[in-house]
């Protein structure tokens, strides 16, 4: 690779080389059986992610969204109930309470993890003044790294909280908590996944995964995927679902893929390891340009999948500018904390409401950490940045 070939925030094809066949094989597969709808491929990827997951029930969706609405909507979260989650998250955490008409109540976040502050929602939910009464919490396990699910169900326990994880970026990843560690997704009343082809498991288009340990809310869930239909009479439908299914094609490929899952959360992990000692190297670190990715739990490196690695960076948006310059790839996740969206200006979020968040939206930058990233491109990346800090 020449010194200034262009470094990608993600490469899929480079992905995709290694697995083709397996891939293909099994798209075709689903093609020669004509069988697009559930049916073999999709039950085949539930066991498999089920295994994978340690979750007694997972049941394919449409998306990530899907998972997150349609378990808010098996818990029967709806208008006036009030669901805790974070501000600084992919907008389809919170779209997907305000779409039940629930209302979502903010906690501001943790400045060296980004993930729900537990002492934030513990005064959360001391306060007196709450626009609706709490009846969930949607946890994220934001950039692959496991939210601090201790403290928090306790709080969900106390308060008797439904606990919907949004693991969307984290599938894989564990919390390691006093009895063991536990599979991400298996500790809320659901776990939620994402296919979304940038996902860490991602398939051929859109698809997600519920995952559950109940087995009357996963028999609700299974019904409410498809309109909300009797298991076995057609046209007698018992509960108000929709058309919430993967389809198979998308089965197969997260099927074919998720053998490898495991080798790819460890090559992020590796490239996590290699980016801390380039930039502690480079002197970014001492000199204050540069915060690194926290490790809630160095101990396991497990709990964290690194679906993104999200530095600090002091003067952000000129250091993007260079970035761009040099071609190499960066987006920020987020911009805009979910309570300052226009399309929530009705909830009366105000700047200044959270405002660990509002300053992490302002300094987060992530840079490619993909599987296939070689040490000369993570080399490149780190020298980029220094090259910044240096003018
Ligand atoms: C990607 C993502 C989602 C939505 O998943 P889709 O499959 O794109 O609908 C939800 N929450 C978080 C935190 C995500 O990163």
């Amino acid at each position: 690779m020449s010194m200034d070939a262009p470094v990608p925030l993600l490469d899929l094809k480079a992905q995709f080389a290694g697995i083709k066949d397996e891939v293909m094989a099994a798209v075709a597969r689903v093609f020669e059986e004509q069988s697009f709808i559930l049916g073999p491929h999709v039950a085949r990827a539930e066991q498999d992610l089920a295994a994978f997951t340690g979750a007694k029930h997972a049941l394919g969706v449409s998306s990530g969204t899907d998972a997150l609405l349609l378990s808010l909507m098996a818990l029967g979260i709806g208008p006036g109930d009030g669901v805790i989650t974070t501000p600084f998250t992919f907008f389809a955490t919170v779209g997907s309470i305000v779409r039940l008409g629930a209302r979502p109540l903010f906690a501001d976040i943790d400045p060296l993890t980004y993930n729900l502050a537990p002492q934030e929602v513990e005064r959360l939910l001391a306060r007196r003044d709450l626009p609706a009464r709490p009846k969930a919490m949607i946890p994220v396990h934001l950039y692959g790294q496991s939210a601090d699910m201790g403290p928090l169900l306790e709080l969900a326990r106390r308060h008797n909280l439904m606990v919907v994880e949004d693991g969307a970026q984290a599938i894989g990843a564990v919390y390691p908590g006093p009895a063991g560690n536990a599979s991400l997704g298996t500790l809320g009343h659901t776990g939620c996944f994402s296919f979304f082809p940038s996902k860490n498991l991602g398939g051929a288009g859109d698809g997600g995964l519920i995952t559950s340990a109940d087995d009357e809310l996963a028999a609700r869930l299974k019904s409410m995927r498809t309109h909300g239909s009797h298991p076995n009479e057609k046209y007698r439908h018992i509960h108000l679902g929709g058309n919430f299914r993967l389809d198979a094609v998308q089965a197969a490929v997260v099927a074919a893929k998720l053998p490898h899952l495991s080798a790819w959360s460890e090559a992020r992990r590796q490239n996590a390891a290699d980016y801390d000692r380039l930039f502690q190297e480079s002197g970014l670190v001492a000199r204050g340009k540069v915060v690194l990715p926290h490790r809630a739990w160095p101990q396991v490196p497990e709990s964290h999948v690194f679906n993104q690695y999200v530095i600090r960076a002091a003067r952000r948006d000129q250091l993007m500018a260079a970035l761009g310059q040099a071609k190499i790839g960066h987006a920020v996740y987020y911009p805009i904390p979910m309570h300052l969206l226009e399309c929530f200006a009705g909830l009366g979020g105000a700047p200044g409401d959270l405002p660990v968040a509002e300053k992490a939206a302002k300094e987060v930058l992530a840079i490619p950490i993909y599987p296939e990233l070689s040490m000369a491109q993570k080399e490149r990346v780190v020298q980029a940045v220094a090259d910044f800090y240096k003018g």
